[in-house]
């Protein structure tokens, strides 16, 4: 399989810095991201993708290599999951939004917290500006249909952005920090695909993910409930989310996660996952999590079998929030989680 260009050059955009296209000598320049240019990082330009040729070269280090290398060598994932992700790409559509709505949005535009002109989708005063778009409108049907203007511990505010190069046309999930400052982000596609059912977030470039929703979270209550995707935090009282769980690690949370979850030293951490019924993915991190001594949750058969995530679960009840006694009374440490796991039986 030959990764499409137009993935190569989202990927190029998010990691070489300050990229740009030169249309004459029809290549990419941007920031090599190996060697941080020197001491040039911001100033200069030395990586060159030559798309006509399918390599990638570095004026400054002497990085050479085709695409493929080039995203493994700077996104750390790995051939499989390249090719998933390609294969899972948005098809971001032509530009639909006229030039005289992005200059007014750049406006209204207030914080560069966020990519470029992100309309605010809870807010009806843009929504009705935005009315005759069709991407604003597939977002706020995704929103409707998903509950997530419904659900019970759902963030501020929902953006989009029709411009960012990135993120554009995707669902913005702001991520506040405890004074309400936004301080990372993700974006989600809102195209279905039947294919796939993982949900594909992509994050804030050059920036640590902090937790989801740590500004919602009651220090008078028993429980944190930790979930990997945002959006399951939606449904959960006092549930933040990591914006995913690497197995490998030893560590669960990155250093600013870590420093906001301290601050809660009395309120016990619950780790809940999607299905381990439908997802093997889910089924074996819960596995090594228990093993490490973490408090998991396990979905009992007859809803893990029905529903593949907390989104899905509220949806198919038409509810706003997964109770926490359910989440409490399922939710298991050691050995005793480790018996539950093996009942599932795909272990
Ligand atoms: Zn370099």
């Amino acid at each position: 399989m030959v990764l499409p260009e137009a993935y190569i050059v989202q990927k190029f955009y998010q990691y070489a810095g300050q990229p740009k296209y030169n249309r004459l000598a029809k290549t990419y320049q941007g920031g090599c991201p190996v060697c941080r240019e020197g001491k040039s990082w911001g100033k200069k330009r030395r990586l060159f993708y030559v798309v006509k040729d399918n390599f990638l070269h570095c004026h400054n280090c002497g990085w050479h290599s085709n695409p493929m290398n080039w995203i493994i060598e700077v996104s750390n994932m790995s051939v499989s999951d390249i090719y998933k992700e390609a294969d899972e790409y948005d098809l971001i559509p032509q530009d639909i939004s006229s030039k005289e709505d992005i200059n007014e949005l750049a406006k209204k535009s207030t914080s560069n917290s966020l990519p470029d002109d992100s309309i605010n989708l809870f807010d009806k005063s843009q929504t009705d500006y935005f009315k005759a778009n069709p991407i604003v409108q597939t977002a706020l049907n995704y929103i409707k249909t998903r509950k997530l203007d419904q659900a019970f511990n759902k963030p501020k505010a929902l953006y989009i952005s029709l411009k960012d190069f990135t993120h554009k046309n995707r669902l913005i999930i702001p991520f506040y920090d405890v004074s309400n400052k936004i301080i990372f982000y993700q974006s989600r596609t809102i195209i279905e695909n039947r294919k796939v059912n993982l949900p594909k977030y992509l994050s804030k470039i050059n920036s640590d993910k902090s937790l989801f929703n740590i500004n919602k979270v009651n220090e008078e209550l028993d429980y944190i409930f930790i979930t990997e995707g945002p959006i399951d935090a939606f449904f959960i009282e006092n549930g933040v989310a990591v914006a995913g769980i690497n197995e490998n690690s030893e560590t669960m949370f990155t250093a600013v996660q870590n420093q906001q979850i301290q601050k809660f030293p009395f309120t016990e951490r619950i780790i809940a996952l999607d299905s381990q019924w439908q997802d093997k993915a889910s089924h074996n991190k819960t596995k090594i999590l228990l093993e490490k001594g973490f408090k998991v949750f396990v979905w009992p058969k007859k809803f893990g079998e029905k529903f593949k995530d907390f989104n899905d679960m509220c949806i198919g009840l038409n509810i706003e929030k997964v109770p926490t006694n359910f989440l409490v009374q399922n939710s298991y440490k050691g050995l005793e989680g480790l018996v539950k796991l093996n009942l599932l039986g795909i272990s």
